[in-house]
C-alpha cells in the first residue's frame, strides 16, 4: 500500500477515537440542575415513586451520561430523587455506576435506552445505600456483572435491624456484588480494577472507611471525571454512616485523597447536590474538622448529646449549606459526638454503634 493510503487510514482511526472518546470542548454539560430547595413535605407525605422521572441530567462526554431523579418528590433526597447513576456506553457495552432506587428500576433502564441499545455489561456500586444499589438485581438480570468492595458485599448481606426495631429485610441475593476487592491502606488511590471500554479508561478506586466502609470512587480518565459518591455532599450536612463502617475522620481522609487524585479542572460528581471541582471540597473539609473539634471539646467537658445538639454548632454554616434541615444537622452532630470518643472497629463492613435516641 502506498504511503498516503496508510496516512489516510490512520487519520480515520484517529478521528474515530477522538470523536467518541477524549474530553471535548463544551463538556461537561448540565442538562437539568438539581433543585436548591428549601423543600417542605406535608406531615405523612409518602414518596410517590410513580411520579418520579429518571432523566439524563448531565453529559460528561459524548458517551458518558449521568442519570438522576426529579426534584421535590423524594423525602430522602428532595433536590433530585435517589442517588446519581452514570452510564458509559458504546460498542463494548454499557458500564454503569450505581443502579438507583429499586422503585424506579424500569425507568432507569428506559432512560439508558434513550441513548444506547448496547447490553448492560459492568456495574460498580459506590456504596451500599439503597438509592445507589436498590436496582442491582434488576440490572444484574439485564446482564450486568456487579463489582464492589468486599465490605459493601458484607454490609448488604448482614443488614442491621432498622432504627424502629424492625428486623432488617432479607438481602436480595440477585443484587449482591459478585466481584469484590479491598481497600489497601498501604496504597491509597490505587485502582482495584481498570476497564478499557468504549475508548474510555475507567478505574474503580476503593476508598478508606469514609461514608461507609465499602466506598468506591470511579475515575474516567479521558473525560477527566471522578464520581466521588457521598463522602462529600453539598445538599444537607455531612453523613458518615458509622453503623456501616463510615467515619467523619475517614471522610476527611477521602477528601485528602481526592486532592491527590484529581486535577484542578477534574469534574467531581457527588452522589447528591451539584457537580464540583476539588477546590470546592476544602470548605467542607474545614467544616467537618471544625465541628468535630467543637463537639469533642464539649464532650470532654462532660456535656451530654442533648447539650451538644442544643448548642447549634452548625449555625455558622447554615447560610452556605443547602438542605440544612434540623434532621440533617442533628445527624451530623450526633456522628461527631460518637466520634469524639473512639468508634468501635469495622468488622465485616460494620461497626457496633450505640442506638441513637
Ligand atoms: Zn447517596
Amino acid at each position: 500500500m502506498r504511503k498516503w493510503a496508510w496516512g489516510f487510514i490512520g487519520a480515520i482511526a484517529f478521528a474515530g477515537i477522538t470523536n467518541i472518546a477524549a474530553q471535548q470542548p463544551g463538556y461537561p454539560v448540565t442538562v437539568i440542575a438539581p433543585g436548591k430547595g428549601p423543600f417542605t413535605f406535608p406531615e405523612g407525605f409518602v414518596t410517590p415513586w410513580d411520579k418520579i422521572e429518571i432523566r439524563v441530567t448531565e453529559k460528561m462526554s459524548p458517551n458518558l451520561f449521568v442519570l438522576h431523579g426529579s426534584q421535590g418528590l423524594d423525602t430522602a433526597h428532595p433536590d433530585a430523587s435517589g442517588g446519581r447513576a452514570m452510564a458509559l456506553f458504546g460498542p463494548d457495552g454499557v458500564l454503569m455506576v450505581d443502579t438507583q432506587n429499586r422503585q424506579v428500576a424500569e425507568k432507569t433502564l428506559a432512560a439508558v435506552r434513550t441513548f444506547t441499545n448496547e447490553p448492560i455489561k459492568i456495574i460498580v456500586n459506590t456504596h451500599v445505600h439503597s438509592d445507589h444499589t436498590g436496582a442491582n438485581s434488576y440490572f444484574a438480570k439485564q446482564g450486568g456483572l456487579i463489582y464492589a468492595q468486599e465490605n459493601l458485599r458484607n454490609e448488604m448481606i448482614r443488614q442491621q435491624p432498622r432504627a424502629n426495631g424492625q428486623p432488617a429485610p432479607a438481602p436480595d441475593m440477585g443484587g449482591v456484588p459478585l466481584v469484590t476487592y479491598q481497600y489497601d491502606p498501604k496504597e491509597p488511590g490505587r485502582p482495584a480494577v481498570t476497564f478499557h471500554m468504549n475508548n474510555e479508561v475507567v478505574d474503580f478506586i476503593p476508598m478508606p472507611p469514609s461514608h461507609t466502609a465499602g466506598d468506591t470512587i470511579v475515575r474516567f480518565r479521558n473525560a477527566d471525571v471522578i464520581y466521588i459518591e457521598d463522602f462529600y455532599r453539598n445538599f444537607g450536612y455531612p453523613f458518615a454512616d458509622q453503623a456501616n463502617g463510615g467515619s467523619l475522620k475517614g471522610m476527611v481522609e477521602a477528601v485528602d485523597l481526592i486532592e491527590k487524585l484529581a486535577g484542578p479542572n477534574t469534574t467531581l460528581i457527588p452522589g447528591h447536590g451539584t457537580l464540583v471541582k476539588k477546590g470546592d471540597l476544602l470548605p467542607y473539609r474545614q467544616m467537618v474538622i471544625d465541628v468535630l473539634a467543637k463537639v469533642t471539646a464539649m464532650r470532654n467537658q462532660g456535656k451530654s448529646l442533648q447539650d451538644v445538639l442544643a448548642a447549634n454548632l452548625t449555625k455558622p454554616y447554615d447560610q452556605t449549606t443547602m438542605g440544612d434541615t434540623q434532621q440533617s444537622k442533628d445527624r451530623f452532630i450526633t456522628e461527631a459526638y460518637f466520634e469524639a470518643k473512639e468508634l468501635p472497629p469495622v468488622v465485616d463492613g460494620k461497626r457496633a454503634m450505640p442506638r441513637t435516641p
